[in-house]
């Protein structure tokens, strides 16, 4: 029987997580579909998932941390950080996992020797990178515009400083988590601090994707390595697409048919 998977968000209309996976079962001939649910209320989560049918689904902005309640029961990464953004109709219970900070770490597996990585920002997408970062035992810094939201980056042990303490050091990678660049030309902080910072780091990531933000061409033009957020994107899709098709594809052969919605 065909099966059939959401993504479930507020809002949803952007998402490519539909022609991604659909480009997968398609090109795979995995006899499902994938479709997306525009959602009000997180707490109707579970409630909808199984109205509709599904097998599975992700669930983005705002309903990461409703989606991590709505579940029966949680595995991984996922319940350490509180967050889910993959469901899995698991005989009827509802299964949840994290498929974000792992996705990025499976985008930057060509960067090898993470010793030191300086996160940029210090949100939601900051925090769950910065502890999968600690899982693997790299050193992270963290550097915010303001004060408040650095407290429970300390408490995981990280180093942590404001736009007006910081000191730089020599980094493998850094992470740009926050939103400067995405709907604006704003780099993630002053201009003269990026410049310092990208001239002591091997490589430098993105989270924001569809284009090339102020703090990614600063990095192209000094000529250093750097992925953008598309890459994050494809990582926690073939994960999630891993999860969804329960083994039974490879993750060479997602990856390569989700890559190709990319281009379309
Ligand atoms: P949050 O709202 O949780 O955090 C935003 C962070 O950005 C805060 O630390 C905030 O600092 C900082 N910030 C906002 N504007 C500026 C600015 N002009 N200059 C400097 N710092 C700024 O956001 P999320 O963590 O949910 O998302 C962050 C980004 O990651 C978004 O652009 C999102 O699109 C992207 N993303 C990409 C994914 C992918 O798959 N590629 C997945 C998830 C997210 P302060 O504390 O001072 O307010």
């Amino acid at each position: 029987m065909k099966k059939l998977f959401s993504i479930f968000g507020n809002p949803v209309s952007h998402s490519k997580s539909p022609l991604m996976h659909n480009c997968v079962f398609k090109s795979l001939n995995f006899d499902a579909c994938y479709t997306r649910t525009h959602l009000e209320d997180g707490s109707k989560l579970k409630k909808t998932f199984f109205s509709l049918g599904l097998s599975g689904a992700n669930v983005t902005v705002p309903h990461k941390e409703a989606a991590f309640d709505a579940c029966d029961e949680v595995r991984g990464f996922a319940k350490k950080v509180g967050v889910v953004n993959t469901l899995i109709n698991e005989n009827g219970r509802l299964i949840g996992y994290n498929t974000d900070a792992d996705g990025f770490m499976y985008a930057i597996e060509e960067f090898k020797d993470m010793k030191h990585i300086l996160v940029l920002g210090a949100g939601g997408t900051a925090k769950a990178l910065v502890s999968r970062f600690l899982e693997d035992g790299i050193k992270v810094s963290v550097l915010n515009r303001s004060a408040k939201r650095l407290e429970a980056f300390r408490e995981l042990g990280c180093e942590c400083y404001t736009w007006d303490d910081f000191v730089v050091q020599d980094y493998s990678l850094v992470v740009n988590t926050t939103s400067a660049g995405l709907s604006d030309e704003n780099l993630p902080a002053p201009s003269e601090m990026i410049e310092q910072i990208l001239q002591n780091t091997a490589f430098v990531a993105d989270a924001i994707y569809g284009k090339l933000t102020p703090f990614l061409a600063k990095a192209k033009q000094i000529q250093l390595t750097y992925k953008d957020g598309a890459d994050m994107l494809l990582g926690q899709g073939v994960l999630a697409n891993e999860l969804f098709t329960e083994g039974t594809l490879k993750k060479e052969a997602i990856t390569k048919a989700m890559q190709k919605s990319f281009e379309l």
